[in-house]
């Protein structure tokens, strides 16, 4: 992959930097996004050099960090799995699963001699007399700082901060004489046999830990300071149980049930807009015949904000019911008044014995994986910048970066963006440009800025927390990112590169 013979030159201070070389593309991240990326580059343009980075010590991001018991996808793989690999198991995967399936796309694109690991990106620098970033890098095993330099930077580094969940500050917590911990940061050799467990959350991970831990421990209790949405389906889709005995090729079972899947996804992102109450009830409704008798559904599982406005977390075969049921877990909706020695005190003064709390609390979003950008000497202020199509950024040459969505799968935005990406580095070649950047035109200057997320239309916690940190969007097209799948498949694929908010160079 390189082209240029390394070379170690001293930087700042003593430290020495070596020289990594020059690549066409450099990926950061080796998630869903950054696997993704290298599929269709390589693809698309087999003879361009191109590296991936990424911080941790193996692919699959998210899917590597969190490795606790029973996690699993919320949407079916189907429409998470790529659009040209087909997924041949049940619609809910494991994280391991998903990990196999990463796994048999790199061997497929022969990826992993591009990857290097434990590389974390720290700064990337755009010189327009060279028509290059210049990326520093820290090794996470050796300390050693390296430089690449890119023609074309591709950031696939996901929403949060893999290294630091986000753990709210509570009272007390350093008398608690359990173990807390964060399942960003699950040990592997944990054994939870006969002890009681608390879970801080009511979000997919709370939802998903639960059940799984139940089986083993003495009990499980869900703190949860306000209710989310639930949905039970079955872990295997009904079409794909009709379809199964036909034995039609994985590619056709991918599709149709991609498809299903995509229509079933669209539907209820339009209810969620037009008949927000009705969604409401049958969400509701659908929770409690799985439920036992008498529980208090208002209080535990009725959430106080629209459906869809954060995401729906899936249970599939109603797990997390059956454990409530059985009596394994049970729920409490309150705040939290204090840790004690032996366990949490909340505000109705009831104090719930633990001996493990786990903060399924979420995360701390990052803004672009925390990668200080200069462009031509000016370091780049993110809070003053707008999206173009929720892929490049106003005043940042030749970088793109790869974002899914939260109501829909992930990856069906990835290979959309992918696909796009693709196609602007085409045009530069058509073109015999070396050079693009989104530039605000002499109409969209004074345009009306935008939060990057409208509250009134999703408002997870992670988001609502960081918006002051996170670039804008306008009032109009190409200066917007869109949340729905249903308009973007339409938008995208057919996106003007010579609308003249492109500058080519
Ligand atoms: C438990 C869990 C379950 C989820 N389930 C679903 C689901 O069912 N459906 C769905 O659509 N979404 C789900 N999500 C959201 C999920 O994050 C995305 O689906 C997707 O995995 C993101 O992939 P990514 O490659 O864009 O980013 P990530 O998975 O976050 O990977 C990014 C990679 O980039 C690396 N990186 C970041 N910054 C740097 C840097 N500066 N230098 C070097 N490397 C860097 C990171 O180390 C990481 O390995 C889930 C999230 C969690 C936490």
């Amino acid at each position: 992959m390189t082209t240029t013979a390394p070379t170690t030159a001293p930087a700042q201070g003593t430290e020495e930097v070596q020289d990594a070389g020059h690549v066409d593309v450099l990926i950061v991240g080796a998630g869903v996004s950054g696997i993704g990326a290298a599929h269709h580059l390589r693809g698309q343009f087999p003879d361009r050099t191109f590296v991936i980075l990424d911080a941790q010590d193996n692919r699959g991001g998210t899917w590597w960090t969190h490795r606790y018991p029973g996690v699993r996808s919320d949407s079916d793989l189907f429409t998470y799995g790529y659009r040209f690999k087909p997924w041949r198991g049940p619609s809910i995967a494991a994280g391991e699963q998903i990990l196999a399936y990463l796994d048999e796309v790199i061997d497929e694109d022969d990826l992993s001699q591009y990857i290097r690991y434990l590389h974390r990106v720290t700064a990337a620098s755009w010189s327009t007399g060279d028509r290059r970033w210049t990326v520093e890098v820290t090794r996470g095993d050796t300390g050693q700082r390296l430089r690449f330099t890119a023609s074309f930077l591709w950031m696939c580094q996901g929403y949060y901060n893999h290294a630091k969940p986000y753990r709210p500050q509570w009272e007390g917590t350093d008398r608690f004489q359990g173990l807390i911990l964060h399942p960003q940061r699950w040990p592997g050799d944990l054994d939870l046999a006969g002890k009681r467990i608390v879970v801080i959350g009511s979000g997919a991970t709370a939802a998903t830990l639960i059940p799984a831990i139940a089986e083993k421990a003495e009990h499980v209790t869900m703190l949860q300071r306000s209710p989310s949405y639930y949905y039970a389906p079955p872990t295997t889709h009904e079409l794909a149980v009709t379809l199964a005995p036909l034995d039609l090729p994985d590619e056709w079972m991918h599709e149709i049930l991609r498809r299903q899947y995509i229509l079933q996804y669209h539907w209820l992102a339009r209810t969620s807009f037009e008949a927000p109450d009705e969604l409401h009830a049958f969400l509701i409704e659908s929770m409690r015949p799985l439920l036992p008798e008498g529980f208090d559904i208002d209080k535990h599982f009725t959430p106080r904000y629209r459906p869809w406005q954060q995401r729906i977390a899936v249970v599939p075969d109603g797990d997390l019911f059956a454990a409530l049921r059985e009596g394994k877990a049970s729920i409490v909706t309150d705040t939290i008044e204090t840790f004690t020695e032996h366990g949490i005190k909340v505000s109705s003064g009831e104090e719930i014995p633990a001996d493990v709390v786990v903060t399924a609390t979420g995360f701390n979003l990052s803004v672009l994986g925390d990668v200080a950008f200069t462009v031509d000497g000016e370091p780049v202020d993110f809070t003053q910048r707008v999206t173009w199509r929720g892929m490049m950024i106003n005043g940042l040459p030749n970088m793109a970066y790869v974002f899914g969505y939260f109501r829909h799968s992930w990856t069906l935005r990835v290979d959309l963006v992918n696909d796009l990406v693709v196609r602007l580095l085409s045009h530069m070649q058509d073109k015999g440009a070396t050079m693009v950047v989104p530039t605000l035109r002499p109409e969209d200057q004074d345009m009306h800025l935008r939060p990057w997320s409208d509250p009134e239309n999703f408002n997870a916690g992670y988001v609502m927390r960081s918006q002051h940190i996170l670039f804008k969007q306008g009032d109009r097209e190409p200066w917007t990112h869109m949340l729905e799948h249903e308009q973007e498949r339409e938008i995208l694929p057919k996106a003007d590169l010579d609308d003249g908010t492109l500058v080519y160079r």
